[in-house]
């Protein structure tokens, strides 16, 4: 095996490289030959996608949790963290907000809630940002474990994408880093329903985590294929001190840097192995380096998530360790970021809703399908089985 072989079957086409290939460009070290994968995998994407960036305005609705991973910072049983929920209103005032300012796109992230009232603000939000937009606006949601009729009625209430990182496709380690009552299983079980109900579907996986091969990573990337994901939203691991897994872990400039090594070289890899699949530049990389996420770009990721939620509750909403624009007001990171993007040479799709170009490739080989988009259908009423 060698460098050079592995980076052009890869770019030949998709899923072209074996579980040892993958593990060869996992364990890279050297610097020359990291940036030899990055540049492999950037004309991978800029070959599918374009020199071009699609943004999903982030709204962090909530940080209350009914999960207790161990390495979430807003995990059940964090004392140290005020808990929030966002009512409607402010939701689809911020979801308003990132039209107005041409954000094709949000993403609704929270804690896992599983309730009737949850799941009704969620369907009155989405209804609402589908009436505003004239069904336009792209909307992903991220909201945990549902039962599927849950991920039914959001559906039909206009959410077209849902992303659930699987957060490891092994499931002994996903034993290792969660309490007994959570079940891989279920999470599983709910990519599958999602893909039935006909969402784009992201899931994700966090890299360089305690135990952790590059096996295990190469396994995880082969998860990504056998689901067929849409599209992938996956970062480092970062430490938090009021979790089990991050107590007395200082975030030192080394294990900065280590960090951001795996987290890109799984980019890298994605893009290589899986070609037309969205791929985030996770908040998570910009937290170890203040050019993170446009070293994700040029690593090959095509998405970024801007945080665009009231300056108020993102001090609240810390999953980790050294998150970054606690003090940047949304139109602030939104002028930056343009900068910042520019900077790298891609450019914004502004105003575009930017879905995953492997979903249309699917659906139109399997076709007929469900209507992946339009199907928005605002008199339908839930009712919880
Ligand atoms: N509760 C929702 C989404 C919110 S958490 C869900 O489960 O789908 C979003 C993601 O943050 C998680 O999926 C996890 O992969 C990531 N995350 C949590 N703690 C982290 C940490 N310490 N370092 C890096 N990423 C973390």
């Amino acid at each position: 095996m060698n460098l050079s072989n592995i980076l052009n079957k890869a770019q030949m086409k998709r899923c072209n490289l074996s579980r040892d290939e993958l593990i060869y460009l996992l364990a890279l070290e050297d610097q020359a030959d990291l940036a030899r994968l990055h540049e492999a995998a950037y004309a991978v994407k800029t070959k599918r996608l374009g020199r071009q960036v699609s943004l999903r305005g982030l709204i962090e609705m909530g940080n209350i949790c009914a999960k207790d991973c161990l390495y979430c910072g807003i995990r059940r049983s964090n004392k140290n963290t005020e808990r929030y929920h966002l009512g409607a209103a402010e939701v689809i005032r911020m979801a308003e907000w990132a039209y107005r300012e041409n954000y094709g796109s949000v993403v609704i992230q929270s804690g896992e809630i599983e309730s009737d009232e949850h799941t009704e603000i969620i369907a009155k939000v989405l209804k609402k940002i589908a009436e505003f937009s004239n069904g336009e606006m792209g909307v992903t949601l991220s909201l945990g474990e549902q039962e599927k009729e849950v991920f039914a009625y959001w559906r039909q209430a206009g959410a077209h994408r849902y992303l659930l990182r699987i957060e490891t496709s092994s499931p002994e380690l996903y034993r290792r880093l969660h309490p007994a009552d959570h079940s891989f299983k279920r999470r599983y079980e709910c990519l599958q329903y999602l893909r039935e109900l006909g969402y784009q579907v992201g899931s994700g996986v966090m890299s360089g985590l305690p135990g952790q091969s590059h096996g295990d990573l190469a396994d995880d990337l082969i998860f990504f294929r056998d689901l067929d994901i849409d599209m992938i939203g996956m970062g480092p691991y970062i430490p938090h001190p009021d979790t089990p897994l991050g107590a007395g872990l200082a975030v030192t400039p080394e294990l900065s840097s280590r960090q951001l090594a795996v987290g890109l070289k799984m980019v890298a890899a994605a893009r290589l192995y899986l070609h037309n699949v969205n791929i985030a530049a996770a908040t998570a990389l910009q937290a170890l380096a203040d050019n993170g996420r446009e070293l994700g770009l040029l690593a090959g990721a095509n998405v970024i998530m801007p945080n665009v939620t009231d300056l108020a509750y993102r001090k609240n909403y810390q999953l980790y360790a050294g998150k970054p624009c606690l003090e940047e007001n949304a139109a602030h990171c939104r002028g930056c970021l343009a900068a910042r993007v520019a900077g790298v040479g891609e450019s914004i799709l502004w105003g575009e809703r930017g879905d995953s170009p492997r979903f249309f490739e699917r659906i139109t080989a399997e076709s007929p399908l469900p209507a992946a988009l339009s199907h928005i259908d605002s008199t339908i009423e839930y009712r919880k089985a």
